[in-house]
């Protein structure tokens, strides 16, 4: 069976038909010829994958799911959240987003954060969601070169390294994005 992923990011789409199997066959936007740049309107990473999966169904007519992720900061009262990709502004830059956070976080003891992934599946007219998160810390500097948005400032608990010290197979295996896609796993191989 076709399931879309509402994304452009084909090695993301990869990623997750390797992790999926192949009863279903993972197709991105521009495989359906979907060029639309979605907008995420939403005010909660819920809200902002159900927007997603609802605009390929309703456009579309095909099972399609999608997914939202965002940096939890207790101490920022769980900013940036939903703005993540864009909290130095829509230049979207990892550099920018990691040096406000550090910057906020100045002369704050709370630097406790987790990251959340939701996936919304919308298949066969229901909607289902699943969720993933992973906790830890924002350290005071940037360290590592490996993955990508603010993995350099974010040191899972029980761990000394950050994400971005860490092989992307380490990651990958306690990532938020993991957890959230192992339950969309499970549940589409019991559908
Ligand atoms: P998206 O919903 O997957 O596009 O993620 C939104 C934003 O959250 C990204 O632009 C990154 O800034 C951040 N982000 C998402 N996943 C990760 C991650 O695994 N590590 C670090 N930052 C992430």
């Amino acid at each position: 069976m076709n399931l879309i992923f509402a994304t452009n990011n084909e090695n993301k789409a990869k990623e997750i038909q390797h992790l999926i199997g192949n009863s279903y066959t993972i197709k991105t936007l521009k495989d359906i010829g979907c060029m639309e740049d979605i907008e995420e309107t939403g005010k909660t990473l819920h809200e902002n994958a159900s927007i997603k999966s609802n605009y390929v169904v309703s456009h579309f007519k095909i099972n399609c799911f999608a997914d939202d992720t965002g940096l939890l900061v207790d101490g920022l009262n769980d900013a940036p959240g939903v703005y993540s990709a864009r909290y130095a502004g829509e230049r979207k830059n990892a550099d920018d987003n990691m040096n406000l956070v550090l910057k906020n976080l100045l002369m704050n003891e709370n630097r406790a954060a987790k990251f959340v992934t939701v996936i919304s599946l919308k298949i066969d007219g229901e909607e289902f969601f699943f969720e993933g998160e992973l906790k830890g810390k924002i350290i005071t500097e940037k360290r590592g070169e490996n993955g990508f948005g603010y993995d350099p400032i974010f040191v899972p608990d029980n761990y000394t390294k950050t994400l971005a010290e860490l092989s992307i197979h380490e990651k990958n295996i306690i990532s938020h994005r993991a957890i959230a896609f192992n339950k969309l796993r499970k549940f589409l191989s019991k559908y």
